[in-house]
């Protein structure tokens, strides 16, 4: 796996964390399981740095999405995407695919061969 999409899911998975801290009708939940909310701050300073990881054509892709989805970047573990569950071209599994991520044609979210 190449840097950006490393960097992509690491990300993801702050912004999860990020608004279900900020979603207050978890808020009470979260911090009953012994999340302390105090640290919002310090995810998002995390998320911020990992962001400027990532070359921004693809985080730009990345935010579009996340306006539509929860989760954006997805791995390939069959042959359909696990976002939409329609079927990927098979050319997308070639062995001389070098592309990083790869874009389900009928839902747009992002792809990677983990
Ligand atoms: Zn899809």
């Amino acid at each position: 796996m190449k840097k950006n999409s490393r960097f992509l899911i690491a990300l993801q998975d702050l912004d999860i964390m990020i608004s279900e801290i900020k979603n207050k009708s978890n808020a009470r939940e979260l911090k009953e399981m012994g999340f302390e909310l105090s640290g919002l701050k310090e995810l998002e300073k995390a998320r911020s740095e990992l962001a400027e990881q990532i070359s921004p054509a693809i985080l730009n892709r990345y935010e579009k999405l996340t306006l539509h989805y929860k989760i954006a970047i997805l791995p390939i573990t069959g042959d359909k995407c696990l976002g939409c569950f329609v079927r990927l071209p098979t050319s997308f599994f070639s062995p001389t695919t070098s592309v990083e991520l790869i874009t389900c044609e009928n839902c747009g979210r992002m792809l990677y061969i983990p």
